[in-house]
């Protein structure tokens, strides 16, 4: 089957190298990837680059993709990573049918395979501990010094591994080592540890296991278990990649080609679980899914769309050098795709009210209004007009600057779908000096937006009837740190010194046009001036939904970074 337009990407260094494999028939012209996580954190959205590399690979090439959980590390696992990792992936669109694996499910044969490397003389036991083995490592400039008991028999070594795995020895005490070369220039050539003992139970083998296969032991033994074709991964598993050959040959078991890619980076983001979960576990944001996060459940309930989520991944490719990708182009994958499906509302933040001295008290009349400009199919709905309206309180002004269209003193300003309206006198607080009331007049032969006589308005303002509106909670999101590298900091600081404090902004008496008072969750609107808002899926009630900004109309950052340069 061709790939369809939308599934399909461009032919990337990646797909260049599956594509030749199949063309010499390799593996029979079969394609088999995997997504290999570790549950140990919530899905961010470089997770998202790996998982559609993987998935859409898998089917350009009528292959396989294997969800497979790298569940070696007992202490850090946990049954809610599990759960989480396959709804973000199956919200992301991808499904890997029956293909679900866990590499606890191979300890057994990855026991087994580290037996026969001991029987081969290729891994040993040994006892030193763990600062006597940092020490011979060496450096990236000196060799390291081998173990005092690198030549230990294999019959010694098979011995005393046994007894790891019967339980016999502490935490520490010893682990298991291949035996490949410490004066190798790659560092994770010199004698790798393969084994530890842990006497931690483990979710799923429980009190089965005493001693965990590292990660790089577990990881490409089980890619060549599954007969995983290709190992696509991302860059700082280059350097590992001589480490997995040496393991699959000297077993002689089935060789995956690994091809490595850039990590994504996003400005303003941090994308590593190990810091995200400081974050969740200090409390500085709302958990895993604070709509600040780039976290997939934190992306999902600030009201990013998969499709908004994969057209962004498709628009940035896969590369082989590290860059990083302007989080500006994740907010315009999302602008262009509610831009066509969003409903248009009106709602006013941060309220002032407006009283239309001339309208006529006690009387209502509905106004038709557009919703949605660019899909005609969307239809209009009707919007109750009446003498007391809200505006934005940055709308008006008392004093305006010059070139202030908006509503002040004798300016006359259109009121969206309604009328034009001219600022008479307005009220202030004699405690505070703040703007209470805004007097205006209306000209009734304006209704609809226009006026008869053609007479130019430059500004076109939202509105609510205040009988009407409904009363709502908004919050309103920026990124998370202020700095576009949160982590570049001082000596001493840390990347949570760039926190943005005015990243999250609550305003609960937003009154909003009355539809929206029945808007549930999966409900996107465009705010008319003010972005595109969802319905939070956690803290909305039926007939009480609270509004998430999801992203502003325009990129407000560019701006500011121009400013400070
Ligand atoms: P973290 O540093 O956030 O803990 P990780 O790489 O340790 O990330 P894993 O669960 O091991 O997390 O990741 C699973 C897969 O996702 C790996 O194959 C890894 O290469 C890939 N991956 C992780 N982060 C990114 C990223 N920013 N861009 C692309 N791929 C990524
Ligand atoms: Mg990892």
């Amino acid at each position: 089957m061709e790939p369809t337009e939308e599934k399909s990407a461009p032919r990337d260094f990646v797909r260049s190298r599956v594509a030749e494999d199949v063309e010499q028939g390799k593996n029979d012209g079969v394609v088999v990837t995997r997504f290999p996580p570790e549950p140990s954190g919530y899905l961010h959205i470089g997770h998202a680059k790996a998982i559609s590399v993987n998935f859409q690979i898998a089917e350009e090439f009528g292959g396989r993709c294997n969800l497979r959980f790298d569940d070696t590390n007992p202490a850090k696992e946990e049954e809610e990573y599990v759960e989480s990792i396959q709804e973000d992936i199956r919200w992301l669109g991808y499904d890997w049918g029956d293909n679900l694996f866990y590499a606890s499910d191979y300890f057994e044969q990855l026991y087994q395979y580290a037996l026969q490397l001991i029987e081969q003389g290729d891994a040993y036991v040994d006892d030193q501990n763990a600062e006597e083995m940092a020490k011979g490592r060496g450096t990236a400039t000196t060799p390291g010094t081998n173990s005092p008991f690198r030549d230990r028999p294999a019959a010694e070594n098979r011995d005393l591994f046994e007894r790891m795995r019967a339980g016999e020895f502490e935490d520490g005490s010893r682990v298991l080592r291949a035996r490949i070369d410490m004066a190798s220039p790659n560092l994770n050539l010199r004698d790798p540890a393969l084994y530890r003992v842990r006497k931690v139970p483990h979710d799923r083998t429980g009190e089965e296991w005493p001693i965990y296969p590292m990660y790089d032991w577990a990881h490409g033994q089980s890619d060549s278990i599954e007969g995983v074709t290709h190992s696509l991964c991302s860059l700082e598993f280059e350097n590992h990649r001589p480490l997995y050959d040496w393991c699959l040959d000297r077993l002689g078991v089935f060789h995956p080609r690994q091809i490595e890619f850039a990590r994504l980076n996003l400005s303003f983001g941090i994308l590593s679980k190990r810091y995200m979960i400081q974050l969740v576990e200090e409390g500085l944001v709302d958990g895993w899914d604070d709509p600040r996060m780039l976290t997939i459940a934190g992306l999902r309930r600030r009201g990013y769309t998969p499709g908004s989520i994969r057209d962004f991944l498709r628009g940035i490719g896969v590369a082989k050098f590290n860059s990083t990708i302007e989080m500006v182009l994740l907010e315009n994958a999302l602008r262009a795709e509610l831009n066509k499906t969003a409903p248009r509302v009106m709602g006013v933040l941060d309220p002032l009210k407006v009283v239309i001295t001339n309208y006529p008290e006690g009387e209502t009349e509905e106004l038709e209004a557009v919703n949605n400009p660019e899909d005609e199919s969307a239809g209009t709905r009707l919007l109750p007009f009446s003498r007391e309206i809200y505006i934005e309180r940055d709308d008006f002004r008392a004093e305006p600057p010059k070139k202030f269209w908006r509503l002040a003193p004798g300016n006359e300003v259109r009121l969206r779908y309604a009328y034009y309206i001219t600022c008479t006198d307005f009220l202030t607080d004699p405690e505070t000096g703040e703007v209470t009331e805004v007097h205006a007049t209306y000209d009734p032969q304006t209704r609809g937006g226009d006026s008869p006589d053609g007479r130019k308005i430059k500004a076109t303002m939202h509105w609510v009837s205040s009988a009407h509106a409904f009363k709502g909670e908004v919050r309103l999101y920026d990124h998370l740190f202020k700095h576009p590298n949160p982590m570049e900091f001082r000596k001493g600081g840390s990347f949570k010194n760039h926190l943005n404090p005015e990243s999250k902004t609550v305003l609960s008496d937003a009154m909003l046009e009355p539809s929206l008072a029945s808007a549930s969750v999966g409900d996107t609107f465009q705010f008319e001036r003010l972005g595109y808002f969802c319905v939070d899926r956690v803290d909305s009630k039926p007939g009480a939904p609270i509004f998430n900004r999801s992203v502003a109309l325009r990129d407000s950052w560019a701006k500011i970074q121009k400013q400070s340069k």
